[in-house]
């Protein structure tokens, strides 16, 4: 069966027919009109209209960011889009004559790893997705794992840091004040400000007048000892994390995704050394595999669909 994934994001929809390997046989994109509600639909039904034409489609999977109740129909609060307490799966499933499910992005990203990217010789799997913030998705003994309220998996407002850097989710000392590409900016800013590696930081930022995360990651390619520096000082903190999620959900393999995952093992490195250091029972506990995510921008549309046509197949 083929079904059709969409991954609404707050500056773009993405859509696609995906098959039942995981590949995407057609695919469109389009504006997203985030601050309208009306629209925002009118632009998902027309996608899925256009995608299904001529085409036999089971099910249709929608990703967005948020927290959505675990029956995968509401979304109760998404922090790009205008969105609370939207019924975006009975408002869809009214339009169009097909099966919908309503899927938290980083998860449907996640699902997509593990049935087809660098997850899926396991049975047990997190991912962690570094981009401006940190999103999460658990994969538990080949189930995705949602939670009571369909809310699991916001691995980063994990605490890190008791009392530490306020975050924006109202809480302090949350991985993604740490381990986020925001994270990153903030860590080489400061490694610029003081003496010593960060010079090649802190002439770019003279000469453009900020830093940007594309500066960083040409710094770290370029082998800059203060940009590694700043990715080593993240991949500790992430791997400190890692330790603390091996405790509790002792995954065969962590994967990370999102811009700053380009940097390969350079990131990995790091990681890998702050968990065997903070790993509970060091030297008892088998050890995790780390790895960097393999379907990169496609993966939330894979994801929702893959997800859509399990839910249609097992009804
Ligand atoms: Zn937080």
């Amino acid at each position: 069966m083929h079904a059709i994934g969409i991954d609404i994001g707050g500056t773009k929809i993405a859509g696609g027919i995906v098959d039942e390997f995981g590949t995407i046989l057609r695919a469109e994109r389009v504006p997203s009109p985030a601050d309208d509600p009306r629209a925002m639909e009118d632009a998902v039904v027309a996608m899925i209209t256009s995608l299904s034409s001529g085409e036999q489609i089971g099910a249709v999977g929608v990703a967005a960011a948020g927290f959505i109740d675990s029956a995968q129909s509401t979304v109760y609060y998404a922090p790009n889009i205008n969105w609370r307490n939207e019924p975006f799966r009975t408002k869809l499933e009214a339009r169009i004559d097909l099966p919908v499910i309503v899927e938290n992005d980083a998860n449907a990203a996640g699902w997509a790893e593990f049935r087809y990217g660098a997850g899926r010789l396991y049975s047990d799997m997190v991912t962690l997705t570094i981009g401006t913030g940190v999103g999460g998705a658990i994969v538990a003994n080949d189930r995705l794992f949602r939670g009571g309220f369909g809310a699991a998996a916001e691995l980063g407002h994990l605490r890190l840091v008791p009392d530490g850097l306020p975050c924006g989710c109202g809480a302090r000392g949350c991985i993604e004040q740490y381990g986020s590409g925001r994270a990153l900016l903030r860590i080489a800013n400061e490694c610029a400000d003081a003496p010593g590696v960060g010079v090649a930081l802190a002439a770019r930022r003279e000469r453009n007048g900020v830093l940007t995360g594309a500066d960083v990651g040409h710094l770290i390619m370029a082998g800059d000892e203060g940009a590694l520096a700043a990715l080593r000082q993240l991949g500790a903190s992430l791997g400190q994390a890692c330790a603390s999620l091996g405790a509790v959900l002792d995954p065969q393999v962590f994967v990370f995704g999102g811009g700053v995952a380009a940097a390969g093992d350079l990131l990995l490195e790091p990681i890998r050394a702050a968990y065997r250091d903070h790993l509970p029972a060091r030297g008892y506990h088998p050890e995790a595999e780390f790895a960097i995510a393999e379907l990169v921008n496609d993966a939330g549309v894979v994801g929702a669909a893959d997800l859509a046509r399990l839910g249609a197949d097992a009804q």
